[in-house]
């Protein structure tokens, strides 16, 4: 299962579409080689709203590219179904201690030039 976790409010909670054009029933988003993917209309923007309406981009270890310094992400992790809620935010501290790491190494490169 993919969790995505709010870099606003912390708010964690698996992917899920339920349609954007065409409404389906709830189904879990997985990863695919086209990035998150629902079951039903294939590739979704990696794009993550959490109930407070914070929207913000997914970071997807190996799937996302650099993040990009000046926008948000929320952190995505890879999580067996059924793992505890510590399991979840320990793999989601992880994924967004890359983002950290490098949003970092991208403002450094910034300052001293290519
Ligand atoms: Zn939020
Ligand atoms: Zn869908």
């Amino acid at each position: 299962m993919l969790y995505a976790r709010c870099a606003f409010c912390g708010y964690t909670a698996p992917l899920n579409c339920s349609g954007s054009f065409m409404p389906h029933p709830t189904m879990f988003v997985e990863l695919t080689a086209m990035g998150p993917t629902c079951p039903q209309c294939g590739p979704l923007p990696p794009v993550f709203t959490c109930p407070y309406m914070h929207t913000q981009y997914l970071y997807i270890p190996g799937v996302t590219g650099t993040p990009q310094p000046g926008y948000t992400y929320a952190p995505v992790a890879q999580v067996q179904a059924g793992a505890s809620e510590q399991t979840i935010q320990s793999q989601l501290g992880k994924v967004a201690g890359e983002v950290g790491k490098k949003l970092g190494e991208g403002v450094v490169q910034g300052i001293f030039g290519q």
